[in-house]
């Protein structure tokens, strides 16, 4: 990766200077940028399924981004809140996955299930669902409420199974003979590290499976990475994305004004004008267009 994976694009390339004039931004954009494969495959069997005329549905939105989720509104895909309000079409379970007693009862009304669960949240369900079976306290580092962390927890015994988001809630968990972790494939690593660290004294036996999806892994790293080398970071996703929270979290951390956006619309050249040096990143669940639709908007400030 050159310089962070710069695009080859000069302005990028070179710290310009207009004659006798104000310095030219740099920009900064990692090629990591885009939906992950994830999301892409889901959105592939969408598409495939629309192509067949059905009507589809899906149970919350495909995706956490409202631009995309909205065009697919307008094509045919319909979220809805509730498995009530439906009686037939095709329901897709979203790649965050989905309790396997909610995809039974999708079965039993007679829907077609689309299962677009990603590949690396189904191993997640599975280690836990194995931890569980042998008699492990299962312990699920994530935020309660979110889908994917639902369906992790509807794969395990509840009464010995608990969900962790701060390394303090990690003291307060009781301590048992054998302890099990695994971690919301979205989860930031420093949290991640930092709650372990915490359980370590909470069993006898203690298995930790690092679950974060690698995809992740890397875009926080390169987020890390980039916040260091500039002075503003832009983080482009929508505001319900939890991977993308994360990356705002880790710019902040490390202290460099952030903004977060959902499109160009978020930004006044006002106040990015001062700016030598921008970064430039994406969520999972961000199209590549609107990340460039930004770099674009701030090639035209300079
Ligand atoms: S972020 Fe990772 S776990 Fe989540 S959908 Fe994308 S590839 Fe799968």
């Amino acid at each position: 990766m050159q310089e962070i994976g710069l695009v080859p694009y000069p302005l990028n390339l070179k710290f310009s200077r207009k004659k006798g004039g104000a310095a030219f931004m740099r920009i900064f954009l990692p090629e990591e940028i885009g939906f992950c494969f994830g999301v892409e495959r889901a959105l592939k069997l969408v598409r495939d399924e629309l192509k067949k005329g059905n009507h589809i549905y899906t149970l919350g939105d495909l995706i956490h981004n409202p631009g995309v989720v909205e065009s697919l509104r307008r094509k045919g895909v319909i979220p809805i809140s509730s498995l009530s309000q439906i009686s037939k079409g095709t329901l897709v379970i979203r790649s965050h996955g989905a309790s396997p007693f909610l995809i039974k009862e999708e079965r039993r009304k007679g829907l077609k299930i689309l299962n677009a669960t990603c590949p690396y949240v189904l191993r997640v369900q599975r280690i836990a669902r194995y931890l569980s079976m042998k008699s492990y306290q299962v312990i699920i580092i994530g935020l309660a409420t979110h889908p994917e962390v639902e369906g992790v927890m509807a794969n395990v015994d509840k009464r010995r199974a608990y969900v962790v988001k701060t390394p303090e809630e990690a003291t307060e968990i009781p301590f048992a003979s054998k302890i099990g972790v695994v971690a919301q494939t979205t989860e930031s690593i420093d949290n991640f590290e930092n709650i372990v660290k915490n359980l370590v004294e909470k069993g006898r036996e203690i298995r930790v499976f690092n679950t974060i999806c690698k995809v992740i892994r890397q875009r926080q790293e390169i987020t890390r990475r980039l916040a260091k080398k500039v002075e503003a970071m832009i983080v482009v996703g929508g505001h319900n994305s939890s991977n993308t929270h994360q990356l705002v979290k880790l710019c902040k951390s490390l202290k460099v004004k952030t903004y977060f956006v959902e499109s160009r619309n978020g930004l006044e050249t006002q106040d990015l004008k001062h700016f030598k040096k921008v970064g430039l990143v994406g969520g999972t669940s961000t199209p590549r267009s609107a990340v460039k639709e930004i770099k674009d908007f701030l090639l035209s400030i300079n």
